[in-house]
């Protein structure tokens, strides 16, 4: 689903995979490019060299398109956190926030509808607000960029979808946010963040078999070489092979993409029909291997782990600032205390901030998880050049060459280079090893 229509909502859960489900999330499109002139006999042996040799067979204005695509990115999300405050602070000034509560106390008598009440017209006072920033991320640029398979129509549908969803499911969690914050007063940002991991778990967990299905049809994989291929690197692996499937996502995008989704007893590994119908099989199996490589890993429940311990940190954020702020602008906005619904708008900016400046530390903890997963690919699929030449592919979309520090700031998987060079590193370090394993040999 397309994430940017939550983006007022819930941020930072979406940070997380909310219910954008996958933490493993590989995208690419092909479009436009054909590597079969790419002869992996003339590849260089020095790894410096031959990744010089697989980035040079990318035409520069692909490379520049790419760069504006990605680089536009860096600047949407400051135009989405910056918005987002506009909107909060529209809605605290105007006092149509206090206006809210009172219209849904006036409708419902209990305390916990009350605040369900006040929860949707949040929700559809955002949306509404925000859709002019949705339409354009979500669709007119995906076209521009031609990375889109989608009419107005499908687009439109899917956003109403999603926005269903969140607000049964937004509605609900902050709702028993609200409950814990007038329980336990001082101690409600543990408990809070408590509830969030929750949530997140329950999320991760019916994503794949209630929230995917909404968007995308599941199967499992067809049958044919490329399958048997994948079941075996899953079963050499502990990988259970029912839990490979195939979705029809070109109905959405041009993108390849295969991802690792669920928890516990749900957890599977997803390649799309993109992906299948694009690649080389050599690409398949480095792709598929890859994201074996998150499951055998363990990577869900590492990255779990980390957010836990940043959703208590934004909350502790949370509740100092907002003290600050109901000193300052308490009376104006009239907001009574942070256990006061009519404050949500600056609970939600509050946290937006706090996951705007730490992006940075969720991008290196991301990226770290990605370069595992991608040895675990070379190791177990043992095709460094089909590594290099998906790496390649991902052009389209993701800047191919950044500089360092662009690197460490921004990327949430490892860039193009980067990947390349490890690849091309791991093929010179492994002939390394075979010739002298031959030489052994000779000797005896
Ligand atoms: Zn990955």
């Amino acid at each position: 689903m397309n994430k940017h229509l939550l983006i007022p909502l819930f941020s930072f859960l979406l940070l997380m995979g909310f219910m954008n489900i996958s933490l493993a999330q590989e995208n690419t499109t092909t479009r436009e490019f054909d590597f079969s002139s790419i002869n992996s006999d003339s590849v260089p042996a020095d790894p410096i060299e031959a990744t010089e040799f697989y980035l040079s067979s990318v035409k520069q204005e692909q490379k520049d398109k790419a760069a504006a695509y990605f680089e536009g990115d860096y600047w949407l999300s400051l135009w989405n956190l910056l918005y987002l405050l506009g909107i909060s602070w529209l809605l605290l000034a105007t006092k149509l926030s206090a206006k809210m509560r009172q219209l849904s106390e006036r409708l419902f008598k209990k305390r916990f509808l009350g605040d369900i009440g006040y929860i949707v017209q949040y929700i559809i006072i955002t949306t509404i607000l925000s859709f002019p920033l949705s339409l354009y991320q979500g669709f007119f640029r995906e076209h521009q960029y031609g990375l889109s398979n989608q009419t107005f129509g499908t687009w439109i549908s899917e956003e109403f979808t999603g926005l269903l969803i969140s607000l049964v499911l937004m509605s609900l969690l902050i709702s028993l946010l609200y409950v814990i914050l007038r329980r336990v007063k001082k101690a409600w940002w543990i408990w809070g963040s408590g509830l969030m991991l929750f949530f997140l778990i329950l999320a991760m967990l019916i994503s794949p078999i209630v929230i995917a299905p909404l968007f995308n049809k599941y199967k499992p994989l067809d049958e044919g070489p490329v399958k048997k291929v994948i079941l075996s690197m899953a079963r050499s692996n502990g990988v259970p092979a029912n839990n490979v499937y195939q979705f029809d996502a070109s109905k959405q995008s041009k993108r390849i993409s295969a991802n690792v989704s669920g928890l516990l007893g749900t957890v599977r590994i997803s390649l799309n029909d993109n992906l299948l119908n694009r690649c080389t099989p050599q690409e398949i199996k480095v792709v598929m291997a890859h994201e074996m490589g998150h499951y055998v890993l363990h990577h869900v429940y590492q990255i779990l782990l980390v957010m836990a311990l940043l959703i208590m940190a934004g909350f502790a954020f949370v509740n100092l600032a907002f003290a600050w702020f109901q000193r300052r602008f308490g009376t104006a906005w009239g907001i009574t205390g942070i256990e006061d619904i009519v404050g949500l708008p600056l609970i939600f900016a509050l946290l937006s901030i706090f996951f705007f400046i730490i992006a940075p530390v969720n991008n290196n903890l991301s990226r770290l998880t990605e370069q595992e997963a991608d040895y675990f690919a070379l190791n177990l699929s043992q095709e460094p050049d089909a590594f290099a030449t998906i790496a390649l592919k991902m052009v389209e979309y993701r800047k191919l060459e950044p500089g360092k520090f662009e690197e460490w700031l921004f990327y949430d998987h490892p860039s193009g280079r980067t990947r390349i060079y490890n690849s091309m590193h791991w093929k010179y370090e492994h002939n390394r090893i075979r010739e002298l394993e031959i030489k052994k040999a000779s000797d005896n």
